[in-house]
């Protein structure tokens, strides 16, 4: 649904988005034969603002590119049984691998908004989405005369390209649905990402008839591949776990989680995981690169004169955005993720007792960034606290609007600190994290995500909540403030004020 190849094309939200973007570049790199598929879309992902009282909002505008290439095609998907024609475009800007991008903004279709905002809906408007990307997607291979070994769906959005293999086989060559899954399934790999049940998108049924998504399968298919106990309704990621011959999980921990949370789902692919990365030479600073390769005796000198020349761009930066001006001899902490529940972005200020005094004499200055899914109000109050703190302490906490690729760039280079407090086991791997640590910038984190493989405590940086679990939310969240605030205060503040 997403790709982040570059901060102003704005056809990304976030990490999925991010990981989709690298990959292609990463493929372009080593010249492997990956293209992708995706979603022209018109507006994209909202941008955040804020109004007067530091809520924040989403706007929406259109949007033009002039590096997309017009491929001539044109495909057809039946949508509601209507018609609707998707234009395919291709962008290979990027240093990436060649991305087709399905437009329906056309002229002649009814319904030009499918391609409009990327997670704008939940129910019909979405699957005609998925429907664009999936269906639209597979017949796009075939006109482009594109020869195609593996699919692999980067989360359940991209199922429905498993329903158009199925009806290739099922109404082109006659087999049965048994004998079709049989054949559709040694070509599929799916990763999944998402370790929290709610967040795996799941359909009535009758809504993917109404559709028309479906295709050529019958109900009783349909719950035969995407449900569990109740036969009414279609989870994408069931549906990806059955129709796929092997499935990744994006961290060697989410890998244990994802298991877990799948192992009622009879017929599925086994889950292996594959911890995720980052493309290098987007996200790494090349002084740092230069620095950490140097054999010369100043090597860490360079590292460190390479990490301040990266904290005094974020100081001016942050100086050009907000008005405010950190003190760039004191520790910077970072943190910008999604702004929802269980990443917890406010849990450094719950015990103001401990925080407030370090905030006051800016012995911690906090920079924040991210998010909420347009749709989440929890997640937007969160973002509301966060700004409401950087009001309460002007010098020292700062809250970044419209977290991009820029921001994102710009902070895990330029902080001291990579702060990262979700409820464990819920955050499936966090290259944010990924792209500090190689810039030298030391990961502050619950052992969450991709940290447990990574962290040597106080040498590459510090874990704290020593990965405890509490079904009880307000105890895990007492416990592991209870941590931050230990190794805040007796590790992470000293390292910064050692003489060096
Ligand atoms: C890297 C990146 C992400 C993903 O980071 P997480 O650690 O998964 O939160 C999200 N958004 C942007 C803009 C990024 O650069």
């Amino acid at each position: 649904m997403e790709y982040g190849l570059q901060s102003d094309f704005k056809i990304y939200a976030g990490g999925l988005g991010i990981l989709a973007g690298d990959y292609l570049k990463g493929a372009k790199d080593y010249n492997y034969p990956i293209i992708g598929l995706g979603i022209m879309w018109k507006q994209g992902y909202g941008d955040q603002m804020l109004d007067e009282k530091g809520q924040p909002f989403d706007a929406y505008r259109n949007r033009k590119y002039d590096f997309l290439k017009d491929t001539g095609v044109v495909v057809d998907v039946q949508i509601r049984s209507v018609n609707v024609k998707c234009k395919v475009w291709l962008v290979d800007a990027f240093g990436n691998a060649p991305l087709y991008l399905l437009d329906t903004d056309l002229p002649e279709n009814a319904d030009a908004w499918i391609s409009g905002q990327l997670y704008g809906w939940f129910g019909e408007e979405r699957i005609a989405q998925e429907m664009v990307l999936g269906i639209g997607g597979v017949k796009a291979l075939r006109a482009l005369g594109i020869k195609v070994d593996i699919y692999h769906f980067n989360e359940g959005h991209a199922l429905f390209a498993g329903f158009e293999l199925l009806r290739e086989r099922m109404e082109g060559q006659g087999l049965s649905f048994k004998e079709a899954v049989k054949k559709v399934r040694k070509r599929i790999v799916f990763t999944t990402h998402t370790p929290i049940v709610q967040g795996n998108e799941s359909h009535p049924i009758d809504r993917i008839l109404y559709m028309g998504a479906n295709l050529c399968l019958k109900p009783k298919h349909l719950s035969a591949l995407g449900s569990l106990d109740d036969k009414a309704h279609f989870n994408m990621t069931v549906g990806a776990l059955r129709l796929s011959k092997k499935s990744n999980a994006v961290a060697q921990l989410h890998g244990v989680t994802a298991n877990k949370m799948w192992k009622d789902v009879k017929k599925r692919s086994e889950i292996t995981a594959i911890t995720n990365g980052i493309h290098v030479p987007t996200w790494v600073d090349t002084a740092i690169l230069e620095a950490a390769y140097s054999k010369k005796e100043t090597a860490y000198d360079q590292l460190w004169d390479a990490h301040l020349k990266n904290k005094k761009a974020l100081v001016n930066f942050i100086q050009k955005r907000n008005g405010v001006k950190l003190d760039v001899n004191k520790l910077i902490i970072g943190f910008s993720r999604r702004a929802v529940a269980y990443k917890r972005s406010d849990l450094i200020f719950r015990n103001p007792k401990i925080i407030e005094p370090l905030l006051k004499n800016q012995t911690v200055q906090l920079v924040f960034s991210g998010k909420a899914h347009p749709l989440d109000d929890a997640g937007k109050a969160i973002v509301a606290n966060l700004v409401a703190m950087s009001r309460k302490y002007p010098n020292s906490v700062v809250f970044l609007t419209d977290y991009d690729m820029t921001i994102g760039a710009a902070l895990t280079r330029g902080a001291d600190v990579w702060l990262n407090n979700p409820v464990r086991p819920k955050e499936a791997s966090g290259t944010s994290g990924m792209k500090a640590s190689m810039n030298g910038v030391l990961n502050l984190s619950i052992l969450d995500g991709w940290w447990p493989e990574a962290c040597e405590h106080g040498v590459n940086g510090w874990q704290f909540g020593d990965a405890k679990e509490f079904g009880d939310q307000a105890a895990q969240d007492l416990h592991d403030m209870n941590g931050l605030y230990a190794v805040l205060t007796g590790d992470v503040v000293p390292t910064l004020q050692k003489p060096t």
